[in-house]
C-alpha cells in the first residue's frame, strides 16, 4: 500500500465523496482521547474545510501538545561535515550539478565547528552530509561521529549525534549503530514517485525503492529510533501526509515501533534549486492545519522544524504541536566557523542567535530543553513508545528539561539570563506530579549549581 500511489489518491478522492460531519466529530473524539489516528481518519481531517472543525484539531493538537510535551522544546543544531554529493535534487542547492567548490570538514575542522557549537550551549546535534561514496564514507561519517563524541570542551559535550545521511546498506547501519547515534533521520521528500522521478534527476537516490525501504534496513541493523519527514512543496501535501502515516503505520506493523520523530520542512528558496519544483509550495495556514492533523494523529512522535521557518511561524507551530527545534543554525559546511563562506544547502528564515531563541522560549513562557536523557538510558525504540504511551515520558521529561536549563544557565547565562531561567525552573519544579522525582530535580537543580553536571533521569 504504501508504494501504491493510486491507494492514496482514491483515499483523498473518496474521503471528498464520503464527507460526513457526524464522521468527523467521531474522529476528533478519538483524537481528543490521545489514541492517535489511521491513514483513513487522517484523510477525513485532510480535506475538511468546515472552519469550526478546523478550530477544533487546533484546540486538540494544543492539548495534546500541553499534555505530552507540555511547554518544553528540545534543541538542536545541524551540523554540515560535507556538501559534496552525487545526486541532482532539483531543490537542493548541494545538487551536483551546481558549480562551487566543495567541501568537507577535516577533524580538526570538526572540533572547530563543535566548540563553537558546544558554546552555544547546544548537546544535540544532527549531522548531516550530501551522498557521495568516494568523498564522503561510511567510514568518514564514523570518524566525525567519534570525533564529536570524544570532545570535552570547558563546560561543553555533545550528548547525542543524530544522523542524516544518505540511504545505505545493513552494514553501514549496524556500524551507525556502534557508533551510538542517536536518531537515524531520511526524508523521503515525496512518497508521489512521478514526482520523486522527476526531482531526482539523476544520481543513487533517483532509486525509489531503494530510499523507501532505508527504514526496513536501518531497523533491521538494530537502529531502534528513526526519523521521517517529507518536503512540503514538491507535490500535494495531502498527499505526502497520507503517504507518511502510510509508512508509520507500515513501521509499526513489521517492527513494532513506528517514526521516532517526524520533520517538516517546507519547501524554501535554495540557491542552486531549479524553480519549476515550487509547484506545490504550501502557504502558512494549510502548512499549520498539516502541523496540528500530524499533531493529533501522532501524538508519541516528536515533531521538528528547522530554521527555515520565521520565527512568527516557529511559535505557531510549536502551539500546533512541534516539540523539537533547531537554534543558532547554520546549514553549510564550515557554517559555524566561516559562516560568510559557507555555501548553504537552503536558506534559513529564522537567523537569530541560539542564546536569542533560548531567552525568547523563556519569554514564551516554554522550557528550552537541551534533554538527551532517553538515549543515553536505553529508553529508544519500543521502550521509548511504551513509555510515552502510558503517559509516564512526561514524569522524566520535565525534570530532565529543567535540570539542563540550569545547566545552560550556570554556564552560559549572564545574571540577568539566570535570574530568568531560575523564575521558570522554581515555577515548573512544582508541576513535577511525582513527590519523589520532584525532591530528586530539585537536589540535583541545587548539585548542578554548585558545579556539577550531566544529571538526568
Ligand atoms: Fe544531495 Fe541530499 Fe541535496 Fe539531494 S538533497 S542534492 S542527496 S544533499
Ligand atoms: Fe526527549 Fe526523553 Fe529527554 Fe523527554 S526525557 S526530552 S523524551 S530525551
Amino acid at each position: 500500500m504504501l508504494s501504491d500511489n493510486s491507494y492514496i489518491e482514491n483515499l483523498l478522492i473518496q474521503a471528498k465523496q464520503i464527507y460526513d460531519e457526524t464522521v468527523i466529530s467521531k474522529i476528533l473524539d478519538k483524537a481528543d482521547k490521545l489514541e492517535g489516528l489511521s491513514h483513513e481518519e487522517v484523510a477525513q481531517l485532510l480535506v475538511c474545510e468546515d472552519e469550526k472543525h478546523i478550530a477544533r484539531i487546533f484546540e486538540i493538537a494544543h492539548k495534546i501538545k500541553n499534555h505530552i510535551y507540555g511547554n518544553r522544546i528540545v534543541l538542536f543544531a545541524p551540523l554540515y561535515v560535507s556538501d559534496y554529493c552525487v545526486n541532482q535534487c532539483a531543490y537542493c542547492n548541494y545538487n551536483h550539478n551546481h558549480g562551487f567548490e566543495r567541501r568537507k570538514l577535516t577533524m580538526e575542522q570538526v572540533r572547530e565547528e563543535v566548540v563553537i557549537l558546544e558554546k552555544m550551549g547546544h548537546k544535540r546535534l544532527a549531522l548531516e552530509a550530501g551522498e557521495d561514496e568516494e568523498n564522503c564514507s561510511i567510514e568518514f561519517i564514523l570518524e566525525c561521529l567519534d570525533t564529536i563524541y570524544k570532545m570535552k570542551t570547558e563546560n561543553g559535550e555533545i550528548r547525542r549525534v543524530n544522523v542524516n545521511i544518505a540511504a545505505t546498506t545493513v552494514e553501514n547501519y549496524k556500524k551507525l549503530k556502534a557508533a551510538g547515534i542517536g536518531t537515524y533521520i531520511l526524508f523521503q521528500e515525496t512518497y508521489h514517485r512521478p514526482t520523486y522521478d522527476k526531482v531526482h534527476i539523476a544520481g543513487p537516490k533517483k532509486d525509489y525503492d531503494y530510499h523507501i525501504t532505508a527504514f526496513d534496513r536501518a531497523m533491521e541493523a538494530g537502529i531502534d529510533d528513526v526519523g521521517g519527514g517529507v518536503l512540503f512543496g514538491l507535490h500535494d501535501p495531502y498527499f505526502d501526509v497520507l503517504a507518511l502515516m502510510l509508512h508509520n503505520e507500515y513501521l509499526e506493523k513489521k517492527f513494532g515501533v513506528g517514526f521516532h520523530t517526524v520533520s517538516i520542512p517546507r519547501i524554501c528558496k535554495a540557491d542552486g534549486a531549479i524553480d519549476s519544483a515550487y509547484e506545490y509550495a504550501l502557504d502558512d495556514k494549510s502548512f499549520l492545519k498539516i502541523a496540528a492533523i500530524l499533531r493529533i494523529a501522532i501524538p508519541f512522535t516528536g515533531m521538528i522544524i528547522s530554521t527555515r521557518e520565521s520565527p512568527e511561524m516557529r511559535k505557531k507551530l510549536i502551539h500546533a504541536g512541534v516539540s523539537q527545534i533547531s537554534g543558532g543554525s547554520s546549514t553549510g559546511v564550515r557554517g559555524y566557523s566561516t559562516p560568510d563562506n559557507s555555501t548553504k544547502q537552503f536558506e534559513i528564515n529564522d537567523d537569530r542567535k541560539a542564546s536569542d531563541i533560548i531567552e525568547w522560549l523563556i519569554d514564551e513562557n516554554m522550557i528550552p530543553s537541551f534533554c538527551t536523557a532517553c538515549y543515553r538510558n536505553g529508553r529508544t525504540g519500543d521502550r521509548f513508545m511504551s513509555l510515552a504511551k502510558s503517559g509516564n515520558i512526561k514524569n522524566v521529561c520535565l525534570p530532565n528539561a529543567l535540570m539542563t536549563l540550569c545547566e545552560y544557565s550556570c554556564d552560559y547565562g549572564n545574571a540577568e539570563f539566570q535570574k530568568k531561567a531560575d523564575t521558570i525552573i522554581e515555577k515548573e519544579l512544582s508541576n513535577i506530579e511525582n513527590e519523589e522525582v520532584r525532591i530528586l530535580t530539585a537536589e540535583n537543580i541545587k548539585k548542578i549549581k554548585n558545579g556539577q553536571r550531566d544529571l538526568f533521569i
